[in-house]
């Protein structure tokens, strides 16, 4: 055998083997009982691979969960009126399948509201919730269960997530229900209408036993959005919420259905401020929160078995780049050529029964379409 010969066929092996240590072969394909949709704000490849470097050849602690899907892909982030999206009109595309003008949530570009998968979710009998880092009534959950013009309209929008198919609404935002122009207390009125337990601490939340009835949750435990990792927030607390999310969802639908299964939505909020703040530690401590948020989402899915696990962003946030650093990444040097978005494709990343189909280069629009098809939701 020639050199280059056994230098190629050496690495097919070491390829294959690579391929079967990482379990790739028995992963990707059949349908989700569950979906878990991780979206993290502005999160594109760059602010992946600060953290991937930072964790694995930097000063972090070697753990990285994104590494642990299995299905890798691109989305395109384009609206309906620009090259560039917001937070709106990404998130929308996201969660209905139609792209819509910036600044739209769950409203198409004529206006008229556009059902969600969550709300698809909900109406075929499966649980429904959310978790994020901003306020619950910020573009990305909005886009999930509200339908207005105007991503601003965030006492609308409070009052629509009021009345939506949710079983579990976690976040900031309270002063959207409870300190309102029109003086209503709309976490009082989801407990009397509609029996939802209300909390406002974490803590609260995550020592409360699992009680055998069924009964959504509502906690909103910051007035506004939670404060980053580096002005307090422990840096635990979205993974233990994110467990926390699963167990309590995973139980059979009210009306038991062929259907039961949950649809939850978590979203990394803060990446895209920290690139609209052009600070790169911020987007990094944020980025890496979302990823022990990925690993305690895939941890369930893997002990679970039949649950799809997504993570994706709604647009780039800062046109961000590495542009110096050691070769061991102990330091790096992350520059941002825009305050603003970009439209940079962002990564697709996908784990468990239907995530075969996610691997490829598509449009945003398209992962919902996907998602759809696994529950054969009419999309
Ligand atoms: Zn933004």
């Amino acid at each position: 055998m020639k050199p280059n010969h056994w230098i190629l066929t050496k690495c097919f092996l070491s390829m294959n083997a690579l391929l079967w240590g990482w379990g790739v072969e028995a992963q990707g394909t059949g349908k989700p009982r569950n979906i878990i949709m991780i979206i993290g704000d502005g999160m594109g490849h760059t602010q992946v691979s600060a953290a991937y470097l930072h964790q694995t050849q930097g000063s972090g602690d070697g753990s990285w969960n994104m590494g642990r899907f299995t299905h890798f892909g691109y989305s395109v982030t384009t609206s309906s009126d620009a090259l560039i999206t917001d937070s709106g009109a990404g998130a929308t595309a996201l969660s209905t399948g139609r792209k819509t003008y910036n600044g739209a949530v769950g409203v198409g570009p004529d206006s008229l509201p556009l059902q969600t998968i969550l709300e698809k979710a909900g109406a075929t009998g499966r649980r429904t919730g959310m978790l994020v880092t901003c306020e619950v009534t910020h573009a990305t959950p909005a886009s999930y269960a509200a339908h207005r013009i105007d991503r601003d309209l965030y006492e609308d929008i409070a009052l629509d997530l009021s009345l939506a198919p949710l079983d579990w609404l976690v976040g900031g935002g309270r002063n959207h229900f409870v300190a309102r122009q029109d003086q209503r207390n709309l976490l009082e009125e989801m407990r009397k209408a509609r029996g939802f337990k209300v909390m406002d601490r974490s803590e609260d939340l995550l020592k409360a036993p699992r009680s055998s009835a069924i009964q959504p949750v509502v906690a909103l435990i910051w007035d506004g959005p939670a404060p980053r990792i580096s002005e307090g927030r422990d840096p635990g607390l979205m993974a233990a919420l994110t467990a926390r999310a699963c167990r309590d969802l995973d139980r059979p639908a009210p009306i038991a259905t062929k259907d039961s299964g949950f649809f939850l939505m978590i979203e990394g909020s803060q990446i895209d401020w920290g690139g609209h703040a052009n600070d790169g530690d911020y987007v990094l401590t944020e980025t890496l929160d979302l990823d022990r948020v990925v690993g305690a989402a895939l941890d369930f899915a893997r002990q679970d078995g039949n649950t799809l696990v997504v993570l994706t962003a709604d647009h780039e946030t800062g046109g961000m780049a590495i542009n110096s650093g050691a070769r061991d990444a102990q330091s790096m040097g992350l520059a941002f050529t825009t305050k603003k978005h970009t439209a940079a494709l962002v990564p697709v990343m996908a784990y468990g029964p239907g995530a075969e189909g996610l691997s490829a280069m598509m449009d945003n629009t398209e992962i919902y379409r996907r998602l759809c098809s696994l529950w054969s939701l009419e999309p």
